[in-house]
């Protein structure tokens, strides 16, 4: 069995494997010098020593007879022979192969976008460097009003750094969440001294010195920053996917348990796109949940047991001191049932398909409303709007009794 990517993926499908007692060799090969490590904290704590998490203790490889190569990366597929080559000139032939490449931050294509100071956000060395940005109490400037920028905005402004972020779009999380949700993370943020800047593009990074000193927009104004963070999404790292004539779209195609177009390739996590609950819509998630669902279904294919249950995909921010969970697929469209949580300030905001069913749920430090919410989804059980929305009706009490299609 050979991995590649030594990241959430490659390390939960190696951990996994041994625990189903799959006994071959197994090597992963990681491009970066780290063993895995969880990437969620590098947008959440890079001011603080404790952002650089292993997933596993180091011994947890030798122990279970899983051998790791980091700083080595894999530069060819050839499935004729069913090798890989690795920067190292070496030669590997696999039974089996997992792609578990992930993702890599899209670069900003303006002018000055080379700039020292001008950063993306994916490893713990742009952790780190973005760690240094915060201690120079410079100004930031992100490009990019996603869940990375909008956590590292929290980080910086509660550091007193002064933050602008500038969004595309006419609002922050426009891909990712329900208009509500924008609108009441975006006065959050304004409130905690956040410059939020919709609508507006950035036409190029002004240098002084080979440094960042300022974004212009189309709009004719500019930002003075000496920090420029790029969070414009990410795009999957497929290419020795395409190399080797596997099927692509967007990310490399998999099916029900995570197969590509050659039987004894399979591809896992940011890389994939894969088929996702009872509609079989092809997605490609970029999510810890999302990685470790589509692990457990490898090890089900390889180790001849039933595939697991699919699992409602979901996700996590941590924004100042709101704990935001969302399960479930944001389309535009549905409607949106606020339902205020137990606690001052917490919410969850239901989405409703026409048939009355929870197509997703935001819940801001509302964790009952999450876990109320997801089983929702799973079951596909219609509920009552009225009761959902009102918090004196228990979460127990706002389904029908018949979930759809039964
Ligand atoms: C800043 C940040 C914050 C995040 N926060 C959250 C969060 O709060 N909640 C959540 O659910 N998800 C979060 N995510 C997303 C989550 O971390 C990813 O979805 C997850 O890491 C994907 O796992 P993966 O194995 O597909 O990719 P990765 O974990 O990225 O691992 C891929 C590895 O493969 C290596 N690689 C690539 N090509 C090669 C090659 N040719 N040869 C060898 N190695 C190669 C890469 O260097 C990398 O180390 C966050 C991501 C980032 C960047």
């Amino acid at each position: 069995m050979v991995i590649v990517g030594a990241g959430h993926g490659g390390s939960t499908l190696a951990a996994l494997l041994r625990q189903a007692g799959f006994d071959g060799p197994v090597v992963m090969i990681g491009s970066e010098p780290h063993l895995p490590y969880h990437r969620p904290p590098l947008s959440k704590k890079f001011g603080d020593p404790g952002f650089q998490q292993p997933i596993r203790p180091p011994d947890f490889y030798a122990d279970n007879d899983i051998e790791v190569r980091t700083g080595a990366s894999v530069t060819a597929l050839d499935r004729s022979s069913q090798t890989v080559r690795l920067s190292t000139g070496e030669r590997l032939g696999y039974a089996h192969l997992v792609l578990a490449t992930g993702s890599s931050p899209r670069r900003l294509a303006v002018r000055g976008s080379d700039a020292a100071g001008v950063l993306t956000l994916r490893t713990i060395e742009d952790a780190a460097a973005l760690g240094r940005s915060l201690e120079a109490r410079g100004t930031l400037a992100i490009i990019g009003g996603g869940y990375v920028g909008m956590e590292v905005a929290a980080v910086a402004r509660s550091h007193d750094v002064p933050v602008t972020v500038v969004e595309r779009e006419n609002r922050i999380l426009a891909r990712v969440a329900s208009p509500d949700l924008s609108q009441r993370l975006t006065d959050y943020h304004r409130a905690r001294g956040t410059d939020i800047r919709v609508d507006a593009t950035v036409t190029e990074v002004r240098q002084q010195g080979g440094w960042a000193t300022a974004v212009d927009l189309a709009d004719g104004s500019t930002i003075a920053a000496d920090t420029v963070l790029v969070g414009i999404g990410a795009i999957p790292d497929d290419a020795l996917a395409h190399q080797a004539g596997l099927a692509c779209d967007g990310g490399v195609l998999v099916d029900w348990c995570g197969r590509t177009s050659d039987p004894s390739v399979f591809a896992i996590g940011d890389v994939a796109r894969r088929p996702i609950n009872d509609t079989g819509d092809l997605v490609r998630l970029e999510s810890i949940p999302n990685v470790t669902d589509q692990a457990k279904q490898v090890v089900a294919a390889l180790t001849g047991r039933p595939q697991p249950e699919p699992e409602v995909p979901w996700f996590w921010s941590d924004q100042f001191d709101i704990k935001l969970k969302i399960a479930g697929l944001v389309r535009p469209g549905a409607r949106i049932v606020p339902r205020p949580g137990k606690k001052p300030g917490s919410f969850a905001l239901y989405h409703l398909g026409a048939d009355e069913t929870v197509h997703a749920v935001e819940a801001a430090n509302a964790p009952s409303d999450f876990i109320a919410g997801k089983k929702f989804i799973a079951q596909r059980t219609p509920v009552s709007p009225g009761a959902l929305g009102d918090p004196s009706v228990s979460l127990h009490e706002v389904t029908a009794a018949t979930p759809v299609g039964s």
